[in-house]
Parts: C-alpha cells; structure tokens; sequence
C-alpha cells in the first residue's frame, strides 16, 4: 500500500509560479500520473491524500495514509526562492533530530499503543515504550533513506537534480515513525526552465514513471531482505 500525497490544496496554493501556476495543481497532477503508473504495475494498492483541490492538514495526511495500512509515503511538492538561477530536483527524509524529537513527543502521548503497528506498548513501562518507538523509528528512517537513495537514482535520468540532492529536515508530513517516508522537491517554481517542464504533462508522467520505478526498486529489495 503506497501513500501518494499531493502537497497543498484547497485555500493553500502552495508557491504560485512565474506564469502563475499553482504548486497544488502540479503536485496534484504528478500524484495522479504516479498512481497510474503504480496501478499499471498490478502490484501496488494507492492511497492518495487527497484527489481533489482540497485543504488537508499535515497530522491528517499522516492519518490517512496509516488508517490505509501504507507501505510507504511520498510526497510530492515543487519548491521557489528569490534566486531565479536555482533549479534542480531534490529528495528529502526526516532528519535525526527532528525523529528524536517526535520520538519523545509520541511517547508521551496517552494512547500509544494504536501507534506501531505490531507492537503493542500499552502494557510496556515508558522507558521500554520509549525504546521500542526508537527501534521502529531507526529502522524507519534507514529504510526511508533507502528509498531516497532510489529515487535519485532513477530520477537523475529525467530531470536536473539540486546538488547534494538527498536532504534532512523536519517536515511534519514525514513523521509518521513506522510509516517510510520521503518528500520530493519536483522543481523551483521561480526558474524558467523548471518552471517550464512542471507545466508539462509529459514531464510530469516523466518524472511519476521514475518515481514509480524507484518505489518498484525499494519493495523488491524489502522483499529480498526479508526472505533472507
Ligand atoms: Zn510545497
């Protein structure tokens, strides 16, 4: 089950482009030729975030995707800045200390035993609920890491990547601790030429179809490692 989540919506355009394009229409766009893609490989269940030009907040896009028992979840958003010479793809995943920070937060909330799946923490003193959510969330975030690593590999191909392209940060939408999670960047909505190919449905089916490819890879190497 791969949860594809269109950043922004509704009342939030996100970053608004130089031919004033709105970040929602195009992640919403990529979303959608994402989720053909994956259902054209006949292996995969979709949960999308939202389908439609619809506000949804970040805590209920995590509660989407986790109600739907996903795999994995990706983002999608376009960036922009000041510096109209920026352009380039980028991949992000939570960092370490945003995680901790989660980490703690999650583990003093009253009801954590619904939070992990497989593992039932309402009868663990804290300090072993606090262990074990750090476990689950270690091996979450190398496996996010793993993901991302396959994403630039497969969508350095179709488009101009952002040096040191896979990044850390604390994006609220990637804290689910046992869901892994990456968020793309597809492009900077303030350069021409990004700007250009988001616009473009066969860029966008360009980009989803290596996406797509790089979700394929990281299943079959889950797969692998867990018959060994
Ligand atoms: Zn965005």
């Amino acid at each position: 089950m791969v949860a594809i989540d269109p950043g922004h919506g509704g009342v939030d355009p996100g970053a608004i482009s130089l031919n004033g394009e709105y970040e929602k229409r195009i992640t919403l766009a990529v979303a959608r030729a994402l989720r053909d893609r994956l259902n054209a490989l006949g292996r995969y269940k979709v949960v999308m975030t939202r389908d439609r030009d619809v506000f949804i907040r970040l805590r209920d896009r995590i509660a989407i995707a986790r109600a739907a028992g996903a795999n994995l979840f990706i983002s999608l958003h376009a960036d922009k800045m000041a510096n109209a010479a920026v352009r380039g793809l980028s991949v992000y995943t939570l960092s370490e200390r945003a995680s901790d920070a989660e980490a703690a937060a999650l583990a003093n909330q009253e009801n954590k035993s619904d939070l992990l799946a497989g593992v039932d923490l309402g009868a663990e003193p804290l300090e072993v609920t606090n262990i074990l959510i750090d476990l689950v969330q270690r091996e979450t975030m190398n496996q996010s890491s793993v993901l991302a690593a396959g994403l630039v590999r497969e969508l350095r191909e179709q488009t101009l990547l952002l040096p040191k392209t896979h990044r850390f940060a604390g994006f609220a939408v990637l804290k689910a601790p046992d869901v892994p999670s990456a968020l793309v960047e597809l492009g900077y909505l303030s350069n021409p030429v990004d700007e250009r190919l988001l616009r473009s449905d066969q860029h966008r089916r360009k980009l989803a179809a290596a996406i797509a490819r790089a979700i394929d890879a990281y299943f079959v190497r889950v797969e692998a490692r867990n018959r060994q």
